[in-house]
């Protein structure tokens, strides 16, 4: 199997490169290695052997490919999809961006979930793959178990976003801010005299200087947060937070009767992790040892972290979760507010399962069929 990688150098595409060499996958494949940028150079990709890259712009080289997977953004799939389509190109093309996920050729990838719907979609001739949005493949994965009970009403999830959702450059501006925030308060913080409102007030005055580095986030991230996350719908709704509704009926194949799903999405500074609280209504009274029970057994990523103060703080956060594939929910209560109405947090790696890895078992599902 011909299999074309192009944006393998960028964030996403370098834990899918990582990711690819732990499970072996290259060993089931022949690959090619294509660039936007440095096309003719050589390269040594994942330390594998040097290859001389490919262009990622040059339709003939793309259509060698039996499957092309993309990670090189939503510009480049838009250029490139369907005039390589038009070209009578009939290979798979699987991708991160998020350019083609709902349209009807496309299927949104989350297998432990649409599995069998992606099988039906391959024997039905279906041909582009696209991995969803991190923050609600990473919900569907925890709430997987209520989903499939079909005794989920409504759900409100409050995200806690980390930088890595805005790529490798936010990443670095992230880890700049701090470092900016502590030598100006360096000296306060070293004294033993240091006075704590000084310490705040060199802090806040660095935040708000104009070379603080926000060139990439627009505002400060760290010390801060920021309550908006990709681009305006013009309702008062930002297309993240459209993306939880609009993608996960897609996945569960119910567009015509939608679960409704809401929230507000905040970007915080968490390097990789996204973190979600999740109020959410069923539609019968289950207590909240079933609930676990039936998040606990739904796939073998998600775990339940018992709602009592020292499993939490250790369990549920980002540092622990952080380049894992685990998806540990917990915080799980019966609220006040009404009737059978709950609230959940939940953590996951936004590049391991909100990016790179329903890439990857794509890719595998594909050569699984071949075999
Ligand atoms: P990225 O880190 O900005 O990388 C994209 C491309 O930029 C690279 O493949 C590379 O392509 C080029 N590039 C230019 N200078 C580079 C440098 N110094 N180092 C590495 N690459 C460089 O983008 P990304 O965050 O991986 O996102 C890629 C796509 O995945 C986007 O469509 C995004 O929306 C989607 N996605 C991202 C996430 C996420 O968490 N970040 C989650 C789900 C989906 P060339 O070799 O062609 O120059």
């Amino acid at each position: 199997m011909q299999v074309g990688l192009v944006g393998w150098r960028g964030m996403v595409g370098s834990v899918l490169m990582q990711r690819m060499s732990a499970e072996k996958d290259f060993d089931e494949i022949t690959p090619s290695f294509f660039s936007t940028s440095q096309a003719g150079q050589s390269a040594v990709p994942m330390g594998r052997a040097e290859v001389v890259l490919y262009d990622a712009n040059n339709l003939n080289q793309l259509s060698e490919m039996d499957v092309i997977i993309s990670c090189q953004g939503g510009d480049y799939t838009k250029r490139v999809h369907g005039p390589l389509r038009e070209s009578g190109w009939s290979g798979y093309w699987i991708d991160a961006a998020s350019t083609l996920r709902m349209t009807s050729d496309a299927v949104i990838i989350l297998d432990p979930i649409n599995g069998s719907d992606i099988d039906v979609a391959l024997g039905s001739g279906k041909k582009d793959f696209i991995g969803g949005n991190c923050t609600t493949s990473l919900m569907m994965l925890a709430m997987h178990g209520l989903f499939q009970e079909g005794l989920i009403d409504w759900i409100s999830t409050m995200t806690y976003q980390a930088a890595s959702g805005a790529g490798a450059q936010n990443m670095r501006e992230l880890i700049q801010q701090m470092g900016s925030i502590y030598d100006a308060a360096e000296n306060e913080l070293t004294l033993s005299s240091g006075q704590i409102l000084n310490i705040d007030a060199l802090v806040l005055d660095r935040m708000r200087a104009h070379d603080f580095p926000t060139e990439h986030f627009g505002a400060p991230l760290a010390g801060s947060l920021i309550p908006w996350i990709d681009s305006d719908m013009g309702n008062g709704q930002s297309k993240e937070e459209w993306k939880a509704q609009a993608e996960t009926n897609k996945i569960l194949r119910r567009e015509e009767n939608p679960i409704a799903i809401e929230g507000i999405c905040v970007r915080v500074g968490a390097m990789r992790c996204h973190s979600q609280a999740l109020t959410f209504k069923l539609s019968k009274s289950v207590s909240e040892s079933e609930v676990e029970n039936i998040l606990n057994q739904a796939n073998d990523w998600v775990s339940v972290v018992p709602n009592e103060k020292a499993s939490t703080i250790s369990m549920l956060s980002p540092t622990n979760v952080t380049r894992t594939l685990n998806v540990p929910i917990g915080r799980i209560r019966k609220l006040s507010l009404a009737d059978n109405v709950y609230s959940a947090f939940t953590v996951g790696d936004q590049l391991l399962w909100g990016a790179a890895e329903p890439l990857r078992r794509m890719l595998r599902i594909l050569i699984d069929r071949e075999e």
